[in-house]
């Protein structure tokens, strides 16, 4: 069976695997300004035997395309290689060597295990019924990040499915876990700011108090959450900054600034969010005299794992990964912008559990200690040939007919 074979070829793959994740893990760029790191991947692809790899799609990822023998689906696999700005402290010997700048979500572990598919597949072109296109990311952490820029340079055209996963540090490793449906929140920004009139504290009539206008508006932005929202629906409005005056006891402030964050699944429930937050600000300022902007600023949107090719992956992992546990886990408030890919084709965004508690590695994603268990990434590949075994080895086989008429 081929699919144990391909295993054993990543087996035999995943030192270099390990080798190229710690190379990338010294050498971490920050969203948008990955040019080491794409050069990285562009060369490791042409010299796997790679002849179509294009750069700088959709400004800097870098997309490879390997075509099967017979004609079939393709299939396309995505890994995000950006670094975050933050000052490493985990105290490894293959550390960050550039200050400031640190792989702490995982993004290094993502490359080197889609490379080592890569790798691995590159030998195997004359049994794919269809094609694999290995799509690398750029800029998954910062707005308005690669993955849009990607999607919309038409990078899934040709695709009949996308999917992708993510390391997750600190649950223990030993588990792959899915998601079916709303898996990731659309994280939103706001800031507003109000316009009042200043003046002497003793004398409020003929100012207008931005302090207590700001103080209406927190208050009632609140009533959008518990009493405009569908209490079915899953959302959150978080003010995180609040800011008037310069300290004074007896100066009424002009002007107050309100920061925060919106978390939304659905997308009707974000429009009504964003429409309610600029109508009830106005109304409020109105009503007192003072006036206001707001910007609200769309992050990503919602994650969405389709429901069939959700229970493809439960399916074939359960069958597959017979040393994992297979699981599903609830939704979460955090971003990611895989969630284009998603919303162009169907697919599905997967985790790979990466903690290992005996080994230290405790620290979230984000975190200037963040670390993960290196055998995720050899569990990840794995995964990923399942995946083709069912789309692209398997297709003509008995087998798979029982596989899909099961999800039917
Ligand atoms: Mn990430």
């Amino acid at each position: 069976m081929l699919i144990n074979q391909l295993e054993e070829e990543l087996n035999k793959c995943y030192p270099t695997t390990v080798k190229w994740r710690r190379h990338l893990h010294q050498h971490p760029e920050p969203s948008f300004e990955e040019w080491q790191t794409r050069r990285f991947i562009a060369d490791k692809l042409r010299a796997f035997g790679y002849t179509e790899v294009e750069e700088n799609v959709g400004g800097g990822g870098v997309v490879a395309y390997l075509r099967g023998s017979e004609i079939g689906p393709t299939i396309a696999f995505r890994a995000d290689f950006d670094a975050l700005r933050i000052e490493e402290q985990t105290g490894l010997p293959f550390a960050s060597q550039n200050q400031g700048v640190m792989h702490a979500c995982g993004h290094d572990g993502h490359t080197a295990t889609l490379l080592s598919l890569a790798k691995v597949m590159k030998g195997h072109e004359e049994e794919l019924a269809g094609s694999i296109k290995f799509i690398f990311q750029h800029a998954e952490e910062v707005l308005p990040g690669g993955g849009k820029a990607m999607v919309d340079a038409g990078v899934l055209a040709d695709v009949e499915a996308v999917y992708g996963l993510h390391l997750r540090s600190p649950l223990e490793f030993g588990t792959v876990s899915y998601c079916s449906g709303y898996a990731m929140a659309a994280a939103d920004f706001f800031d507003i700011t109000i316009q009042g009139k200043g003046g002497h504290a003793a004398y409020p009539n003929g100012t207008v108090d931005s302090v207590v206008v700001a103080s209406h508006v927190v208050n009632q932005l609140q009533t959008i959450i518990s009493r405009n929202k569908d209490p079915k629906k899953a959302g959150v409005l978080t003010v995180s900054t609040l800011k008037a005056g310069d300290g004074a006891h007896n100066v009424i402030a002009d002007k107050a600034s309100i920061k925060g964050t919106v978390r939304t699944f659905d997308p009707e429930l974000r429009d009504l969010i964003e429409g309610k937050m600029k109508t009830m600000t106005e109304s409020i300022c109105d009503a007192h005299d003072a006036t206001c902007e707001v910007n609200y600023i769309r992050g990503y949107p919602a994650l969405f794992n389709h429901e069939k090719e959700t229970a493809l992956i439960q399916m074939l992992f359960e069958t597959n990964r017979t040393d994992m546990t297979v699981e599903s886990i609830p939704l979460r408030m955090g971003g990611e912008d895989f969630a284009y890919y998603l919303q162009e084709k169907p697919g599905s965004f997967f985790f790979v559990h990466s903690g290992n508690k005996a080994k230290g590695i405790i620290y979230p994603h984000h975190h200037p200690k963040f670390d993960f268990d290196e055998r995720a990434m050899l569990v990840g590949a794995k995964c990923f040939v399942d995946i083709i075994d069912h789309y692209l080895l398997s297709g003509v086989g008995a087998a798979a007919e029982t596989k899909t008429a099961a999800l039917d």
